[in-house]
């Protein structure tokens, strides 16, 4: 990581550098004509991609505000999927064309300092691709959410994977012995996998040498990942949930709780009355094969979390995958309880544990509804893993309501209305233009059809 943090000056000279280049038409000879893609992340690599196919003739500069290229899949994608982050060698290939060219530490922003302005590239540029995926986080928005202790997914993955924003950040995992993730998407599976997968299993990766460190003296032993509907709505795929089953000396236990059948309620320490014969025919009858596969690991680990199978195994660590449980507020630990910050009334300290409502399912099974019933599980850490959001950029129009920017078919839009004009030569890709959600492959489409409103509107 620190290989990836420079001295602001050095920086500044290669902004300099880069805004020369960019201003610079060396790349263009005649006839061709020039693309800016602003993130070089999978959407910007695929936009690229599908540009070069179907003009001989455009140049392509991509541009992003880190030193190095490949967004999520350097700083998101888990260090113990490399099968996943192979895609690089893939953009390796689309960079190493000649038409193509990267700047790192060229930040797009207002153009004030050391960035440059949509405005500023879009006069350069015959289009610019907005590519800059998601960096922001959601809140919960509840008390106590600015414990000590609390943070999102989304830093903790970043600093795992050596990403420079959080080089110096610092995570001491060995002061507590159970750690609360809130939310059940892959990111949440990923940060209970790392928390809790051997230090040795992952040595051999490329995990941030001092998050390696954090991990070999960490004292967490309990996980615990919850979601606030059932079983059967959770966001996280089969795979990683077979993979978090599999990991040596890791028991994965499965918490029901409320279950599908309103009627019938178990809470966190009685499993056994959690699931009824009515529940367990919905989870394994479900048509769609996909989700009954997926129904059906779930149902056999949980019968092995109360006793009903499986084989007995040692382990040095537990997940807990508990479903219908709703965050309502993080409790500072005693000896910082009622500590006050004197700013609205919101509570200072370290965060000693998380209160959760038991929830039902609605009836259309849509969302969680709260039974009033509380529960309070001690914690020393807690990631909210609810998802990531897009920043908007200066002089580019943001639905604020929906986190996006307006498009249609990879054109920005003047504004959200549903009547509004594309804005000349300007676009978007990836998770910038359809929200956070997706794998790596999904970008390919996106940035195909991205690439082909760009090919269209200049032929
Ligand atoms: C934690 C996590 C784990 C994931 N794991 C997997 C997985 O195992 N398998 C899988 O298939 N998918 C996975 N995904 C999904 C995958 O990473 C995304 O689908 C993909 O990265 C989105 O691509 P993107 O190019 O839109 O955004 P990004 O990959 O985020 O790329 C955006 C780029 O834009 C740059 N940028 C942002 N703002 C600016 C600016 N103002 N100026 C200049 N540059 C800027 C950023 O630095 C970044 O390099 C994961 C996602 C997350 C969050």
């Amino acid at each position: 990581a620190d290989d990836h943090t420079m001295a602001p000056g050095a920086s500044s000279m290669l902004v300099r550098a880069a805004r020369r280049a960019l201003a610079s038409s060396a790349a263009t000879g005649g006839g061709a004509w020039r693309v800016c893609i602003v993130g070089s992340g999978p959407a910007g690599f695929y936009t690229a991609d599908a540009l070069l196919k179907g003009s001989p003739d455009v140049r392509v500069d991509i541009l992003d505000r880190l030193p190095v290229p490949f967004g999520l899949v350097r700083y998101g994608v888990a260090p113990d999927h490399p099968e996943v982050k192979n895609v690089t060698e893939r953009f390796t290939g689309i960079a190493r064309d000649a038409r193509v060219r990267f700047a790192g530490n060229v930040r797009v922003a207002d153009g004030a300092g050391l960035t440059v302005s949509v405005d500023e590239l879009r006069a350069r540029y015959d289009a610019v691709v907005l590519a800059c995926g998601a960096d922001g986080d959601r809140a919960l928005r509840l008390p106590g959410e600015g414990l000590r202790g609390v943070s999102s997914a989304r830093e903790f993955v970043a600093w795992y994977s050596g990403h420079p924003d959080c080089a110096r950040a610092g995570w001491d995992l060995s002061r507590h012995d159970t750690a609360i993730v809130i939310g059940q998407g892959n990111v949440a599976l990923d940060v209970a996998r790392v928390l809790t997968k051997r230090p040795a299993e992952l040595a051999s990766t490329d995990i941030a040498s001092e998050a390696l460190a954090a991990l070999e003296r960490s004292a967490i032993r309990r996980v615990i990942v919850t979601g606030r509907r059932g079983p059967l709505q959770a966001a996280f795929t089969t795979k990683e949930l077979r993979e978090l089953s599999k990991l040596d000396g890791v028991r994965l236990s499965v918490l029901l709780g409320c279950n599908a059948d309103a009627g019938s309620h178990g809470t966190a320490d009685d499993e056994g009355g959690a699931l009824s014969e009515r529940a367990l025919a919905a989870l394994s009858g479900e048509a769609d094969r996909p989700r009954r596969r997926q129904a059906e690991l779930l149902r056999k680990l949980w019968l092995e979390s109360v006793g009903g199978g499986g084989v007995a195994r040692q382990f040095e660590r537990e997940i807990v995958l508990a479903f219908h449980m709703q965050p309502v507020g993080f409790e500072p630990a005693g000896v910082d309880a009622g500590a006050r910050a004197g700013n609205g009334g919101e509570v200072a300290g370290e965060l000693g544990a998380v209160r959760f409502e038991r929830t039902q399912l609605s009836p259309d099974g849509r969302s969680a509804v709260g039974t009033g019933e509380y529960e309070r599980t001690p914690c020393g850490y807690a990631f909210r893993s609810i998802g990531y959001l897009p920043s908007a950029l200066p002089g580019v129009p943001f639905d604020a309501r929906r986190s996006l920017v307006p498009s249609a078919h990879g054109r920005v839009l003047g504004s959200a209305d549903a009547a509004a004009m594309p804005l000349p030569g300007l676009y978007c890709s990836g998770w910038y233009k359809r929200g956070p959600s997706g794998v790596v492959l999904s970008n390919i489409g996106d940035g195909a059809e991205t690439a082909a409103a760009i090919l269209a509107d200049r032929a």
